[in-house]
């Protein structure tokens, strides 16, 4: 169906046109979201009066819809892809959590929840758990499981891309091994599998403030740090997929021995795991990432210091990087976002020590507006780019 305005004449003819100006459209909405007028011309490259006689048609036929919204103070109309009833699911599972959202091709969150699961959980308990949460929050939107087009998870670690497999150097190894294969059979359910901060970044091009970047790294700070790369508007994979591991970025030759089984990596520095040590040296394990928000926020000195010693190796890490692949904005994601300038203002103070001058003063970098629920929302995400029927509407 994807060429299906060929059938109507010669390859090139009016009606030929329109089809391929038509689909190109669809393919923009299905990949990203929610677009103006000025922003489906710029993406796809079609004029504005072309854009805007496909637009109307596609809204006569009920199959994309137009809201008013207010975005920097300026008032404008957002194309996107009508709900047609099917739905995706984003996962996304971290040490001791997942979080499930149901989504629609329209980019709308339908049903989301967190649940709690135990420490060095095994990695398909963690998956069966999710399921049956899914199933209820399905039932209780009245959702028709049958609706479910597929299911993007995300979780922290590398993913071998030719195999499809995590691989170590992952802070979860009881998902060493996991396979593709394995998510389907337990979820019940097609599924592509990702690192959580690759969907982070891809979560902002599609849901986020930043759906016009073409180049933006994601940066995860959490039990990991993690990076996610979109590179000339794609996320970028690299040879094997293991990209944007900035977590082991040297930072101490002497230093600990990390999980990947490399000294000293940034990982060893300035993850939260360290903070909780450093902070709750005598009972890390009682504690949590939330205890170094609520520390933040009061202004507690010691947690401000702990954040500022992460901070400074976060932002030379992020500056090397920044200084070889020139990114427009850079987001700070995971656990700790609600601290805000606490946690941002280190990382940009570094980050201008370590960029080079040009590009330290032209890139911005940010707190992630999705905060925690980046990861599952960019889950979604992939599944809508991945299981839409590309014939859509
Ligand atoms: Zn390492």
């Amino acid at each position: 169906m994807r060429a299906s305005g060929l059938r109507d004449g010669r390859p090139g003819s009016q009606s030929a046109l329109r089809g391929l100006n038509r689909q190109r459209i669809v393919d923009a909405l299905t990949e990203g979201g929610a677009f103006t007028q000025a922003e489906l011309s710029r993406r796809t490259g079609l004029s504005a009066a072309t854009v805007s006689n496909i637009v109307r048609l596609l809204l006569d036929e009920g199959a994309v819809t137009a809201k008013e919204t207010t975005s920097s103070g300026r008032r404008a109309s957002r194309i996107r892809l009508a709900a047609d009833g099917s739905v995706v699911v984003g996962f996304d599972f971290g040490r001791r959590h997942a979080r499930i959202v149901v989504a629609s091709p329209s980019y709308e969150v339908l049903a989301e929840r967190v649940i709690e699961l135990p420490r060095g959980y095994p990695a398909l308990e963690g998956v069966t758990a999710a399921r049956e949460v899914l199933e209820q929050l399905m039932k209780r939107a009245g959702i028709d499981r049958a609706r479910a087009l597929g299911a993007g998870l995300g979780m922290p670690g590398p993913i071998d891309r030719r195999t499809g497999m995590v691989v170590q150097g992952t802070i979860l190894p009881e998902w060493i091994g996991v396979a593709r294969d394995d998510l389907e059979r337990t979820l019940g359910l097609p599924v592509l599998f990702d690192n959580d901060a690759n969907l982070g970044a891809l979560a902002e091009i599609t849901w986020g403030a930043h759906t016009a970047a073409r180049d933006l790294m994601f940066v995860k700070i959490g039990t990991g740090i993690g990076s996610g790369l979109i590179l000339d508007g794609r996320p970028y994979y690299g040879n094997i997929g293991v990209t944007g591991e900035i977590g082991h970025t040297t930072t101490d030759e002497q230093g600990a021995v990390c999980q990947c089984g490399n000294r000293g990596c940034l990982e060893t520095v300035a993850s939260t795991t360290v903070m909780l040590e450093l902070l709750y040296h005598r009972s890390p394990g009682e504690h949590g990432t939330a205890d170094i928000v609520r520390r933040a926020l009061d202004g507690d000195p010691g947690t401000l210091r702990v954040l500022e010693d992460a901070g400074a190796a976060v932002g030379a890490a992020l500056g090397n990087t920044a200084n070889i692949i020139n990114p427009e904005v850079i987001l700070v994601g995971g656990p700790l976002t609600a601290i805000g300038d606490a946690l941002l203002e280190p990382i940009v103070r570094a980050f201008g020590r370590h960029a080079v001058p040009r590009v330290s003063e032209s890139t911005r970098i940010e707190i992630s507006s999705l905060g925690d629920r980046a990861e599952a929302l960019g889950a979604a995400s992939l599944a809508l780019r991945h299981f839409q029927p590309a014939a859509r509407p």
